[in-house]
């Protein structure tokens, strides 16, 4: 890059930040801008096309163009050469427009005349905000001084959007952050909340995004880079004996820290006339753009450079220390995504989830049902837009998000609030209660559990026991593994608190979304059908045996149950078996007390074993039926992909058909069974499982009195019939003949 075009840069971004002190409207800004470019960069157009919404762009200022096409010009995302700019992320430069592949003819611009064309995005961390397109008689191809040079001012751009700098009377114009927005997203977890967001990521706002002084601008870069370093530096050394994995992230983030290639891109960037701050920034925004069309590997380490960006330009900004901004009383989180693990470390604080990415079947819905806290999946465009202690309303139940909301939402919302609080208390009227069909049927109701804080809820929701202690959430809020000793500890208080109820302990279920932070996360093509549950436990001896002693020494004199995940196969529960019952032999040896009773049972989590030798069955104590996993395996329809989660419905003619034959096989050998899926805790679902058969129930404890009061106005002979009947009539589903059926019970 020549010293001139470095100048011209300079001169140019400095021009752009003098409109930003002016004392105009957003519109003339917008204005002064496009013929400040056109200026610089010697070209008759310049324009600037923004989002008006998430599919449409809308030409907001020309110089060049016919100025009455200005806000009247609108293009869809993919739409003609603007629109494929927006939605490839990718700059167009050719020096032939009309013959461009997609190229669309806007008689209204008059843009006919002009031949070459230039097209960059406008995007602030990854999120697209418009395009900015300069544009020439001439057929030149523009040199890659000058593209380079126009994403520096697009940078710029963005950065001024945010900053609020084209604010006016149209929409495309309107303020950020300000208005009441409303998110259509999905359920994850039911239930209403009031609150004021918290991100998980603090947002930094960068408000100098143009520097005069470049020598300056680079001393800041290289010492804000140098506290970076230092800083990974010193995590490497507290991990120096703890995990290899842990490490080995660190290690990629000290090679980053140290990378010859980022810093001088970002070297460039201020040579242009970016400050420090918006040149972390741009590269930042560029790693992002890419992220979405990178593999699995470098797709991990796009996301530590993205990680190392945020610290750096923390350091630089002074704004959101590495714990973020103060959390306020009524936090609702808001995130991209969030593991099990993370979420469990917020725990019970949160009063309610918004994410944008996540999904139902995933182990951090399973940790918000845990906790009983409504979770939206799937707000697109959320973290974006909500800022730190804006007001929120979030409806569980029908999976939308109001941001900043009127008046008039807020009391609406709130009325919903106190009914379901309402509802609540009429529940604990039927705590002590069985939940005994009308026709006489108990079915027993357990909870499902997996942190020390769910167990108070034994004795308030009236489970009858923990049909399922999920082990892992245990492993994954550490960060390293835990001691035999800790976990034989913790699980003796668990028993503790459930008396004389039975806990069923399900071995750990690793693998899949569950990836414990100390451990290599391995690169599978498809991990829910990976190296996950039993598979490690049995190819990591270690690890079973070490959880195996601390349940055997945990339940010391009393009563002991086992359940091993992710069975496909009989060899593999009795491998497992085998070992448990040797660890027994082991401590008989060791003269430790032995638990008072043992039960060992499987999950059917795979179609595969509801087809296993009847020797399967009767060696097992018991069988229970994990429906999230043996749902997925049974449609072919991942649990975790919202587009095919819902397509298959529950109420299914052969899924239902395929639990009565489990019920059946299980009926021959005498051999109990439960279910211990989410749809267990859903009441329509859990009077249908009744009538098919089962008799045993584990759900979130919120579920239980939902699910108790159904079952208790149900006859289970006459909702058999009406499901048999509409398996006669060739239903796809049976829901509507039982829906039909259940509201017109008295
Ligand atoms: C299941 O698959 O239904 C189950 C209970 O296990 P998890 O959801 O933990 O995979
Ligand atoms: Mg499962």
């Amino acid at each position: 890059m020549s010293e001139s075009t470095e100048t011209a840069s300079r001169k140019l971004l400095g021009r752009l930040r003098d409109t930003l002190a002016e004392d105009s409207a957003g519109q003339e800004r917008l204005d002064h801008i496009t013929h400040l470019i056109a200026d610089s960069m010697r070209t008759e157009v310049c324009s600037i096309y923004l989002f008006r919404d998430a599919e449409t762009l809308e030409l907001c200022a020309t110089e060049g163009l016919n100025p009455d096409a200005v806000h009247q010009t609108r293009m869809r995302i993919g739409e003609g050469l603007v629109g494929r700019v927006a939605r490839s992320r990718n700059p167009i430069n050719t020096p032939n427009a009309p013959q461009e592949r997609g190229f669309r003819y806007m008689p209204e611009t008059g843009e006919e005349i002009f031949s070459s064309f230039l097209g960059v995005p406008v995007q602030r961390l990854g999120e697209a905000l418009g395009v900015l397109v300069v544009q020439s008689r001439d057929g030149r191809i523009f040199t890659g001084d000058e593209v380079y040079g126009l994403e520096v001012v697009a940078m710029v751009l963005a950065e001024m959007t945010e900053l609020g700098a084209f604010l006016g009377e149209g929409e495309a114009l309107s303020a950020r952050h300000t208005h009441p927005r409303v998110f259509k997203g999905g359920t994850g977890q039911e239930g209403v909340a009031e609150g004021h967001i918290y991100l998980h990521e603090p947002r930094v706002v960068v408000t100098n995004p143009v520097a005069d002084d470049p020598v300056r601008e680079l001393e800041r870069l290289q010492e804000a880079v140098n506290t970076l370093r230092i800083s990974v530096d010193e995590m490497l050394t507290r991990a120096e004996n703890g995990d290899k994995e842990q490490r080995e992230v660190l290690e990629a983030y000290r090679m980053f820290a140290n990378s010859r290639s980022w810093m001088k891109r970002m070297e460039e960037d201020i040579a242009r006339g970016l400050s420090a701050e918006a040149s972390v920034e741009k590269e930042q925004s560029l790693a992002r753009s890419r992220l979405s069309r990178s593999d699995a590997y470098l797709r991990e380490r796009l996301h530590d450079l993205d990680d190392l960006s945020n610290r750096l330009l923390r350091i630089l900004t002074g704004q959101g220390s590495e714990t973020g901004a103060e959390m306020p009383e009524d936090p609702i989180l808001v995130a991209r995504n969030i593991g099990p693990g993370e979420l469990l470390e917020y725990g019970r604080k949160l009063r309610g989830i918004i994410l944008e990415q996540g999904s139902v079947g995933s182990h951090a819905a399973i940790v918000a049902r845990a906790l009983a806290i409504p979770l939206i999946i799937h707000a697109d465009g959320i973290v974006n837009e909500a800022l730190n202690g804006d007001h929120v309303l979030v409806d569980g139940d029908q999976g939308v998000v109001h941001l900043r909301p009127g008046d008039s939402v807020a009391a609406a919302i709130r009325d919903k609030i106190a009914m379901q609080a309402e509802a609540q208390k009429r529940y604990i009227g039927l705590r002590d209660k069985p939940a005994q069909s009308r026709c006489g049927t108990i079915i027993e109701l357990q909870m499902n559990a997996g942190l020390m804080a769910d167990l108070p809820s034994l004795l308030t929701s009236g489970a009858e026991g923990v049909g399922l202690f999920r082990t892992e959430l245990q492993f994954l809020i550490r960060n390293k593994m835990p001691r035999r000793a800790e976990l034989a500890a913790l699980y003796a208080r668990v028993m503790d608190a459930a008396g004389d109820k039975q806990v069923v302990f399900r071995t750990l279920d690793i693998g899949s979304d569950k990836v414990l932070p100390y451990m290599k996360p391995q690169d599978e093509p498809n991990p829910a059908m990976g190296w996950r549950a039993i598979r490690v436990g049995l190819d990591k001896p270690g690890i079973m045996r070490m959880q195996l002693q601390a349940l055997i020494r945990a339940a010391a004199g009393r009563p002991l149950t086992v359940m091993f995940p992710f069975v496909a196969q009989f060899d593999e529960f009795r491998e497992a078996r085998r070992r448990l019952l040797a660890e027994i032999e082991n401590e008989r040896r060791l003269g430790h007390v032995l638990p008072e009773t043992l039960e060992i049972g499987a999950m059917l989590e795979t179609p595969s074993l509801a087809f296993a030798p009847q020797q399967f069955f009767d060696m097992t104590d018991f069988v229970s039926i994990g429906g999230n996993d043996l749902k997925q395996f049974f449609f072919a329809a991942d649990r975790e992909n919202e587009r095919v989660r819902r397509r298959y419905d529950t109420l299914n003619v052969s899924f239902l058909s395929f639990l009565a034959q489990i019920v059946a096989r299980c009926n021959v050998s005498g051999t109990s069974l439960s279910f211990c899926g989410e749809d267990a805790g859903r009441p329509v679902e859990a009077v249908c499982f009744a009538a098919m058969g089962l008799r045993k129930m584990s759900m979130r404890p919120a579920s239980i009195g939902p699910v108790k009061s159904l079952m208790r106005r149900v006859d289970l002979g006459a909702l058999k019939q009406v499901i048999d009947e509409a398996s006669s009539n060739g239903e796809q589903t049976v829901r509507p003949a039982v829906m039909n059926y259940l509201v017109n019970l008295d």
